[in-house]
């Protein structure tokens, strides 16, 4: 038995699934999940003292790699006076003016601990602001475990409301209509049903939790135009793609510009951080100038500013970043596009800068259904034999892989001659 599966045994007995969080889990694949001792680079350890290139990255936080040093000695230097405080710092007011200097759409921001967080309080804040209760999502988007978001529909058909997940009432979720990704059409049709009721559309700019799924040309233009035209606000959540595609995340990256975005992920280099924001007079809503109410006692904490302030400085005053993740996902998603062209394999690879899906599906991948379509088996054994070859990817056909700039031309080949060795 390897120190994982050991670690694994003890788990199940006291931690349900014997995970903090389920996509940690090797549910679909039947093992165990490797227990991580350490990483550094792009590389992360186990227990058991194997060593593997990464592509989870922490699920995106460590777009400049694991461990990197000027963050690792920000905490350090950070905790030395004192873990938290719970009173006003310096630190939350240089992190607020930093990010609303740099992106044009965030005119004031409330720092939270998680994506789920952020979501949860931008619906409050645009329901506030609008005094309309309807929030138009997409299927297959996912917006953290916030019970008005645990709805999914999962296929064409738009209904409203049929909750995801036991233990949330219906009540919850009756004001939540599923609309499809990339179809502008499902959109219209679900503002005309609720005439002047949707407060806000809320959209991964980029689709990234149903595997990575592009926003088709106009689709991101139409839901702006769709939004203004019914009075409802725009959320962009850009908790994987704030930072990641551009600095100003997906609205940068497409030019459009949402009324409130959501952070998480990169904006806490690790530490648990997540961030909402947007026009001025939404934000204004939020307790204690508003109405809104939204609080947090360890919102703000100065370690995880510190952390989450030196990767954004970094990333700034690193342009060049963005265009090197670009070339880096053109290398190695280009590169397993090639080989299963070249094998005449029926595969679809999605991808958009440092994001990237292998589907294993002939159907053009481009909303929920259609990603769907992928033969979750066959990716169970692609996954188990990448592993075996020191690559980890996300346990999951429905997770993107994440591009570091610590992942070298080196590592990309050794990646790619991994999944030549498998099609082969
Ligand atoms: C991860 C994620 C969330 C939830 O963030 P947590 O920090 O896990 O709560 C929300 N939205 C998107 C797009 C995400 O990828």
């Amino acid at each position: 038995m390897t120190k994982s599966e050991a670690l694994f045994e003890r788990a199940v007995k006291r931690i349900p699934g014997g995970v903090n969080s389920p996509v940690r889990a090797y549910g679909a694949i039947g093992e165990a999940p490797r227990f991580i001792d350490r990483a550094d680079g792009c590389y992360i350890y186990d227990v058991d003292g194997n060593r593997y290139i990464d592509y989870i990255d922490s699920w995106g936080p460590m777009i400049l790699g694991h461990n990197f040093p000027a963050i690792r000695e920000s905490v350090v230097k950070a905790s030395e006076k004192g873990l938290s405080f719970g009173c006003a710092t310096e630190i939350e007011v240089e992190m607020a003016e930093f990010i609303c200097s740099h992106i044009p759409h965030v005119e004031m921001v409330r720092m939270v601990n998680s994506g789920t967080e952020a979501v949860m309080s931008a619906i409050r804040a645009a329901r506030g602001f609008t005094g309309k209760n309807k929030i138009v999502k997409f299927a297959g988007c996912y917006h953290g475990h916030t019970d008005a978001m645990l709805v999914s529909a999962g296929s064409g058909v738009m209904t409203s409301g049929v909750p995801d997940s036991a233990g949330v009432p219906k009540g919850c979720t009756e004001d939540t209509m599923t609309a499809v990704y990339n179809d502008l059409n499902s959109v219209k049709t679900l503002m005309e049903q609720a005439p002047g009721q949707v407060a806000a559309v809320i959209v991964e700019p980029v689709g990234a939790n149903m595997g990575v799924v592009p926003p088709e040309e106009g689709f991101l233009e139409g839901l702006r135009a769709l939004c203004d035209e019914n009075g409802a606000l725009l959320i962009f959540d850009e908790v994987i793609t704030g930072f990641r595609l551009a600095f100003g995340g997906a609205a940068e990256y497409f030019g459009i510009r949402p009324d409130m975005v959501t952070y998480g992920k990169i904006i806490g280099a690790g530490m648990p951080v997540g961030a909402y924001g947007g026009r001025r007079e939404i934000m204004e809503m939020v307790a204690p100038v508003g109405a809104v109410y939204q609080a947090g006692t360890l919102s703000g904490n100065p370690i995880a500013m510190a952390a989450g302030l030196t990767q954004l400085k970094y990333l700034f005053a690193h342009p060049e970043t963005y265009t090197l993740l670009a070339e880096k996902g053109e290398k190695l998603y280009g590169g397993m596009e090639d080989i299963l062209k070249e094998k005449g394999l029926g595969y679809q690879l999605n991808h958009i800068s440092s994001l990237g899906s292998l589907f294993f599906t002939e159907q053009q991948v481009k909303d929920y259904t259609s990603a769907k379509t992928s033969d979750t088996t066959a990716f169970a054994d692609y996954f188990k034999a990448m592993l075996k070859n020191g690559i980890h990817l996300a346990p999951s056909q429905f997770e993107a892989m994440f591009l570091s700039v610590a992942h070298t031309d080196a590592v990309i080949e050794e990646t790619l001659d991994a999944v030549r060795k498998y099609f082969v």
